[in-house]
Parts: C-alpha cells; sequence; structure tokens
C-alpha cells in the first residue's frame, strides 16, 4: 500500500501519440493530435468527502491522511510523474454528427500499475477548462459530482461493467449552473471526482480521427487499443475480430442495464465506452415504475431516443458509427456489416438467458421465448415498481392456490403505483398462469431457483429520489443519508437494507431532480 504522492505514475498515452503540447486552455479545433496537454485549475480549498477503500485496496493506495495528498484528488497538486491531458474525440449526439468535442472538463493525470501489472488510468472530473471546454467552464457541482461517485461504485457492486470512482472532494468554490435552463442560473458548490478506468476511450476517439481523415491516427489508436486491452487478439483479420468484440461487449452491457433497471440518459457515441463500461454519468436513472417509454434525460424529452426501452437498439445504432469510423482502415466492408448483425443475436441470447435467472428458470430454451414476451408485455402494460416486483416474484409460490386469482394478485400489491384496471388485472393473472405452468417444470428446487433469482434481481437500487434527498442534505452539512446510501450500495443484493425497499413516494413522481433531470451539471 502506497500514498498517492509517492506514486511513480506512467504516460503511456502521451508518450505514445501525437498531442498538443502549448497547454493552452483556449478553446480550439486539434486536429492531427490526439489529446492536448491540459493542467488542473488549482481551487479554493480541496476537502476530502468520499473515498472508495475496496477501489483504493485494489490500487493498492492508502486513505490520504494529508492535505498534500488531499489536495491531489481536487487538481491542487499535480505530481512530477504525472503528464496531464484532455483527449481529444468527437461524437454523434442525439444521431446528428457534432464534431469535435473532448474532454471539456475531464482531466487524465496518469496511469497507475499494481505490482500484479494491473493499469489504471486515474481521472479527475471538474477540473477546470481544456482545449475542448468550448464555452462551458469545465468544473462540475457537487450535485452531479456526487450522483457520478455513488452510481459508479453502486453499479460495480451490482455488478456491471462500470469506471469507477475513487474519490470525491468539495472544491469549496462556487459554480454557476442553469440547472432547468430557464433563465434561473444560480451558484452551487463545486466538487471534483476522480474517476478511474483501464482506458476511457470512446467510440468517438475513433470517431474525430476518421471524420478527419486521419488514417493513419486510426490504424495508429486501433492498433495501440487492441494491443494495450484485447492482447489477446492476434492474426491479419484482428482489427474485425477486435469489432466483434467490441459488439459483444456493449450488448453485454445493455442486458446488464436491463437487468437493473439503469437508464443511461445520454447514449451519445462520445459515452460509449470501448471496453463495454457504463461511463459519464449524467442524468441517468432507474426505472421505478416499468416504463419502456421513460427518460430521465429532459433535453432528451422530444424524441425519448435515449428512453428504457430503446437503449438496446441506440447501443447497436452506435456500434454502426464505431463501425464506420473503423471502415477505412479494413479491406472488407461486407464482413463488418456481418459482425455488426450478430448484434442482436448475441443481444436476446444474452438477454433470455438474464431473464430465465431472473424469474427462476432451471434452463432457458426457444420455448420459453413466449413466456419472456409475454413478461415483457405484461410489465410495460401493469407498470409495477420493477425491482419490486422481481422481489416478490422470489417469494411468490407458484401452483399453490394459483387459481385464487385474488391472492394470487394482492401478493404483488406492494409493487403497483395504481389501482391496476380490469384489463391489467387479467394480463398479471395470465402471465402468473402462464409462468406457474413453466416453473412445474423446473428441474432445479424452489431453493434453486430462488438462489438464482436473489442473485439476478437486485433488492437495493440507488433511486433518484434518494440521491437527491441525499444531496439535499449534504449541501447543509449533513451526510448521514449520504453515508447510508454508500454503505446500502455495497450490498445491493441483501435485504440488509430495507428501511429502502420502497417504492418512489408520490411527491418525488413530478418532482424537480427526482425523476427527470437536466444535463447541468
Ligand atoms: P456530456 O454530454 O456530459 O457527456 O458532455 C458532452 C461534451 O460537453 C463533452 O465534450 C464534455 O466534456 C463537455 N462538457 C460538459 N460539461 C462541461 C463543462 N461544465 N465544461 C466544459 N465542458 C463540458
Ligand atoms: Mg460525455
Amino acid at each position: 500500500m502506497k500514498n498517492l504522492g509517492n506514486i511513480e505514475f506512467k504516460n503511456d498515452f502521451v508518450s505514445n501519440f501525437k498531442g498538443d503540447e502549448s497547454g493552452s486552455k483556449k478553446p480550439r479545433q486539434t486536429p492531427g493530435m490526439f489529446y492536448s496537454k491540459a493542467l488542473p485549475t488549482p481551487v479554493e480549498k480541496v476537502t476530502l468527502l468520499a473515498w472508495s477503500d475496496e477501489l483504493a485496496n485494489e490500487l493498492e493506495l492508502e486513505k490520504p491522511d494529508n492535505q498534500k495528498d488531499i489536495d491531489i484528488l481536487g487538481g491542487n497538486f499535480v505530481l512530477p510523474s504525472m503528464k496531464p491531458y484532455a483527449a481529444c474525440y468527437g461524437g454523434h449526439q442525439f444521431g446528428n454528427w457534432a464534431g469535435q468535442l473532448g474532454d471539456g472538463r475531464a482531466i487524465t493525470l496518469g496511469e497507475l500499475v499494481t505490482s500484479k501489472g494491473k493499469k489504471w488510468e486515474l481521472q479527475l472530473k471538474g477540473p477546470g477548462p481544456t482545449a475542448y471546454s468550448r464555452r462551458a467552464d469545465g468544473r462540475a457541482v457537487l450535485r452531479s459530482s456526487v450522483r457520478e461517485y455513488l452510481m459508479s461504485e453502486a453499479m460495480h457492486y451490482l455488478g456491471v461493467p462500470t469506471t469507477r470512482a475513487l474519490s470525491l472532494v468539495s472544491t469549496g468554490e462556487p459554480v454557476m449552473r442553469d440547472m432547468f435552463y430557464d433563465g434561473n442560473a444560480a451558484y452551487e458548490p463545486g466538487a471534483i471526482v476522480m474517476r478511474v478506468a483501464p482506458t476511457f476511450i470512446r467510440f468517438g476517439n475513433f470517431e474525430i480521427l476518421a471524420s478527419r481523415g486521419e488514417t493513419n491516427n486510426l490504424r495508429q489508436l486501433i492498433d495501440w487499443t487492441i494491443e494495450k486491452y484485447f492482447p489477446h487478439i492476434e492474426g491479419e483479420d484482428k482489427i474485425i475480430k477486435w469489432y466483434k468484440e467490441v459488439v459483444e461487449s456493449t450488448a453485454s452491457l445493455m442486458v446488464e442495464w436491463l437487468r437493473v433497471g439503469f437508464v443511461h440518459g445520454v447514449m451519445n457515441t462520445d459515452n460509449m465506452s470501448i471496453l463495454g463500461l457504463t461511463i459519464d454519468y449524467g442524468p441517468y436513472s432507474f426505472v421505478d415504475n416499468y416504463d419502456l417509454n421513460f427518460t430521465p434525460n429532459t433535453t432528451d424529452l422530444p424524441g425519448r431516443r435515449y428512453a428504457f426501452g430503446r437503449q438496446a437498439s441506440v447501443a447497436k445504432w452506435n456500434l454502426g458509427c464505431l463501425g464506420g469510423a473503423i471502415l477505412p482502415v479494413l479491406s472488407n466492408k461486407e464482413e463488418l456489416v456481418k459482425v455488426l448483425d450478430t448484434y442482436d443475436d448475441v443481444f436476446w441470447k444474452k438477454y433470455y438467458a438474464m431473464l430465465g435467472n431472473k424469474i427462476g428458470l432451471d434452463s432457458v430454451s426457444t420455448d420459453d421465448v413466449v413466456l419472456f414476451t409475454e413478461l415483457e408485455k405484461m410489465l410495460a402494460s401493469v407498470q409495477p415498481d420493477m425491482t419490486i416486483f422481481y422481489q416478490l416474484l422470489i417469494d411468490f409460490q407458484p401452483g399453490i392456490g394459483i387459481d385464487n386469482k385474488q391472492e394470487v394478485l394482492d401478493h404483488f400489491n406492494e409493487s403497483f403505483y395504481d389501482e391496476l384496471s380490469t384489463q391489467d388485472e387479467e394480463i398479471l393473472y395470465n402471465w402468473l398462469r402462464m409462468y406457474s405452468e413453466r416453473i412445474e417444470r423446473n428441474t432445479i428446487s424452489k431453493d434453486e431457483a430462488s438462489t438464482k433469482m436473489k442473485a439476478t434481481a437486485p433488492r437495493f437500487i440507488l433511486r433518484n429520489y434518494l440521491l437527491h434527498q441525499a444531496i439535499e442534505e449534504l449541501e447543509k452539512g449533513d451526510d448521514t443519508l449520504f453515508k447510508k446510501l454508500q454503505h446500502a450500495m455495497k450490498e445491493p443484493y441483501s435485504n440488509a437494507h430495507d428501511e429502502f425497499f420502497k417504492k418512489r413516494p408520490a411527491w418525488a413522481s413530478q418532482k424537480e431532480g427526482c425523476s427527470m433531470l437536466s444535463c447541468s451539471s
């Protein structure tokens, strides 16, 4: 275990690629460059608000006990071995090519290599402007930083691939934000999260090079990505093999999001990790009631492009953008299209396997597809609280008294947001009958089925209203709820935190910041 201040950082990315070394923060296009050097802008006072002990253990880091080390977490102190930079990338935003974007408020400090040889990039989010900040300030507010810090760690404990968060610090500086884009800008406390991932490379890093016709740079980035992060891939056809792996890991990620009910909210290609990690936590939310049209992002409202039920198909669209970007270095376009088209197979196979576990089936065959399709239709119509519904299903004893319709329906009462219509009662009951019949043919015991279900369906999720309450209290200096949530998120499959095993309360369904969020962060 080492102190942050004693680490000798590596800088593989900057030593391998061409960057703009001027250090200038003037907003600009940087053609020909993979990054621009960017030093964090010091803040008033860095105060440690949260530290992830388990992640720190993995990184072999001691919790900082002196101001100098804490200052590193807020950008007030940069070690001599760090070569801080902002990456240049582009992206398709809401379906349109947006050109150069880049790290406008993220700065990668360097790479930490553990004694086991594992490499992690350490990146500050909110450390001040870079060449890619355009007209914005490069800062982040406490509200959004708490959301990123808690949720990225919560996703990790849920078993969903994600970037991590090592620390959360306040900056002692106010940051001006127009939270609802309604002209009522106000100051909010500033904060910085230290994010950690093997790499933060996004689809957009490849897209920007392709859009600029920088084919040699594109080939260099692809070769490097494969060598560093997909070292098992070799041979003449390594690029297409690599693309196939990205297609697969992205499909897996979508299944995982659907499993836990996560809605990212801004699935632009600049927010798609090349490693299939959840990245860039902004106006995200878990679904409470099972609404396929739910989008947590106010900016996404007109089209609901990034709604809960659209994520899987948007991911494929995004993979198409990545495919288009790497095309210049591939000789065979048909093959690329074929690989992209495997997405659906991969997705559905994994999705059905996941659903099978979630409802406690011994195994999944094509005969079960009807049961899954009807389950989806039922959930979309009845719109129970997704998390609570699956928990109640674990205790449901199908077969015993299945003919007693009222009793069967009453078992799920706790998950309903409204009284069910007669039609929805019918839909739910019919599905449960179908499910009971299938469960009777299960070759595993009820206990074994329950174990599967409990391992797949989370019992604790970080609901938006809980985050909202925790943030409001933190801003007043009370960290009680924040600490409780930090504890609960580490055991999402246990019933040890059942004080939070509740539907979203009625007051939260329309309240700003509880159901809908803006990108302003
Ligand atoms: P996002 O939608 O949050 O992933 O951000 C899209 C782009 O806007 C990225 O290039 C970000 O770096 C940039 N951006 C967002 N917020 C800020 C900010 N406060 N200052 C500078 N750049 C920002
Ligand atoms: Mg982003």
